[in-house]
């Protein structure tokens, strides 16, 4: 399983388990690796665990097949302060079915697609997807009236830094004001949504 962990590049889990669906779908029994967690009311570890429960999700697909990961999810309990609590995960927000990974995908393909196409590529119904849609935007939004209540026009444009060269980075600037925030490293769809994403939020 070793290889495949590596081929599903998602470091928090351990595969127990591959097999497909009808050879449509694949399927993957996973567990974290934590054996462990901090108890969040007295932030001592335990290894107890009180009990499991199956969170079904769906990830990026593999070999152009609808993959969904099984997880064993671990509740844990801490015998001093008689409480129970569920690991966090780090590639699946809370109560959601998609891994963060796959919003992201799907996020990205609504930038050049309509809803409908996405959802019959990603076999999504349109509210899935626009829902997907619609809580990412949200967020990048938010990140930006965050960042500086001056910006009124955030610029995103593309140069080629060395002369002559076909490398293009892309440069953020605030286009109001006329300076530049930040150079990326390229012009990658995904390097400019990352950085958006990233950006600190002002309190
Ligand atoms: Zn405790």
């Amino acid at each position: 399983m070793r290889v495949l962990e590596k081929v599903v590049g998602l470091k928090e889990f351990r595969i127990i388990k591959a097999y497909t669906h009808y050879k449509k779908k694949i399927i993957l029994d996973v567990e974290t690796k934590n054996n462990e967690y901090l108890c969040p009311k007295c932030q001592k570890k335990t290894s107890s665990i009180n009990h499991r429960f199956k969170h079904q999700v769906r990830d990026n697909s593999l070999s152009n097949k609808d993959t969904l990961l099984n997880i064993n999810r671990k509740v844990f309990y801490c015998n001093p302060c008689a409480y129970s609590f569920t690991e966090k995960l780090k590639s699946v927000e809370p109560r959601h079915i998609y891994t963060k990974r796959f919003e992201q995908k799907v996020f990205e393909d609504c930038l050049e697609n309509t809803y409908t196409r996405v959802a019959k590529s990603n076999h999504l119904t349109y509210d899935c997807v626009e829902g997907i849609y619609e809580r990412i935007a949200e967020i990048c939004i938010q990140h930006l009236l965050s960042l500086n209540e001056e910006i009124e026009i955030l610029g995103i444009d593309e140069i080629s830094i060395k002369k002559g060269h076909k490398d293009f980075q892309a440069v953020v600037s605030n286009v109001g004001k006329g300076y530049v925030i930040e150079v990326l490293k390229d012009r990658k769809k995904e390097t400019v949504v990352e950085y958006l994403q990233k950006l600190p939020i002002k309190a």
